[in-house]
C-alpha cells in the first residue's frame, strides 16, 4: 500500500507562494492497493490534478468521504473519471438524518452552485453510506466510525495484509476527554488508529489558535501528537493545515510536534507535515 498527498490543506484551497512547499489544495490522498485499486480519501480540490492522471485507467475507483465540508467535496466535480462514460467509481460517505448521500451531496452538485446536475455525471457512479461493520475494497479491509467533528464525520482505517493506514483529517478528539488518562474506548477515534504504521490526523491549530478554536472539530498541535502516542501509531503526518500557516509558520510547527513526539518516545523521522506532491510505502 502507498499513500500519496494530493491535498493537505484545511478549510479553503490556497494560492500563496510561500505556501507552495506544503501545498494549497484540500484534502485528498490516494492510496495505492497492491491490485491497483484506487482508494481516494476525500474529494478536496487536490483531487483534481489526481483525476487527470488517473483519466482513462481501467481501475474502479472507490472514493472515501469523511464528511461533507466543502473543503473535502470541492474537487468532486473537476475530477475527470466522473465524466468519462467507461468509468466506474463508487462514492462512499458518512451516514445522516438529513437523506441519502448522493441526494446530500447534489446539494453542492446543482443549481446555483454548479453548472452541472448530479444525475448528468457521464461515469457510471454509486453513491453508498459506509457500513459500520467492516467492508472490502479491492484488496483492502476498510474500518469506519463516526468521530468528534462537527456534522455527522468519519474516520477510515484501511488493513491491507499487515499494513494498516488510519485517516483522521477533521479531528477533536480532546474536546471533553483527557487524552493521557481515561479510558481507551472512550477516546474518539482511538480503537481506528490503534497501531497504525501510518496515522494521518488533523493538526491544524498551535496551542495559542486554539484557545480561541476550541470546539471547532479540529486538533491543536500538542493534542494531535498525543492522540498518536496514545494510540501506538509508528508515523504519523500531520494534517489539514490551516490557510493562514505559510511554510515558515508550518516549518515551527514542525520543530515543536518532533520535540513532543521524541518526549512520548517518537522517533525524529516517523513525524512529518504532510506535504502535497509526497508519498510514503507502508
Ligand atoms: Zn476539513
Ligand atoms: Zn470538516
Amino acid at each position: 500500500m502507498r499513500a500519496e498527498f494530493w491535498g493537505v490543506r484545511g478549510s479553503i484551497p490556497v494560492a500563496d507562494r510561500a505556501m507552495a512547499r506544503h501545498g494549497g489544495n484540500t484534502a485528498c490522498v490516494q492510496v495505492e492497493l497492491e491490485d491497483h485499486v484506487s482508494v481516494v480519501l476525500d474529494a478536496g480540490s487536490g483531487i483534481r490534478a489526481l483525476g487527470q492522471r488517473m483519466a482513462g485507467g481501467p481501475a474502479p475507483i472507490h472514493i472515501l468521504l469523511t464528511h461533507l465540508h466543502l473543503d473535502h467535496i470541492n474537487g468532486l466535480l473537476f475530477f475527470a473519471p466522473l465524466f468519462d462514460p467507461g468509468a466506474e467509481v463508487t462514492v462512499w460517505g458518512p451516514p445522516s438524518l438529513r437523506g441519502p448521500l448522493r441526494r446530500r451531496l447534489a446539494r453542492y452538485l446543482s443549481a446555483p452552485l454548479s453548472p452541472v446536475e448530479i444525475r448528468d455525471l457521464p461515469a457510471k457512479v454509486r453513491f453508498r453510506v459506509a457500513p459500520s461493520e467492516p467492508f472490502r475494497v479491492g484488496g483492502a479491509r476498510v474500518q469506519c466510525r463516526l468521530v468528534n467533528h462537527r456534522g455527522p464525520t468519519l474516520g477510515y482505517r484501511i488493513t491491507e495484509g499487515d499494513s494498516v493506514l488510519c485517516y483522521l483529517p477533521d479531528h477533536e478528539p480532546a474536546l471533553g476527554q483527557p487524552l493521557h488518562s481515561g479510558p481507551a474506548e472512550w477516546i474518539s477515534g482511538l480503537g481506528l488508529a490503534r497501531d497504525a504504521d501510518l496515522l494521518i490526523h488533523d493538526g491544524q491549530y498551535t496551542e495559542d489558535e486554539y484557545r480561541l478554536t476550541r470546539g471547532w472539530g479540529h486538533s491543536a498541535l500538542g493534542d494531535a501528537v498525543d492522540f498518536a502516542a496514545r494510540a501506538g501509531s509508528r508515523r504519523l503526518h500531520l494534517f489539514h493545515h490551516d490557510p493562514s500557516h505559510d511554510d515558515a509558520a508550518l516549518d515551527l510547527m514542525r520543530i515543536e510536534a518532533t520535540e513532543r513526539w521524541i518526549e512520548a518516545g517518537g522517533d525524529r523521522a516517523s513525524l512529518a507535515l504532510a506535504a502535497e506532491g509526497t508519498s510514503v510505502g507502508l
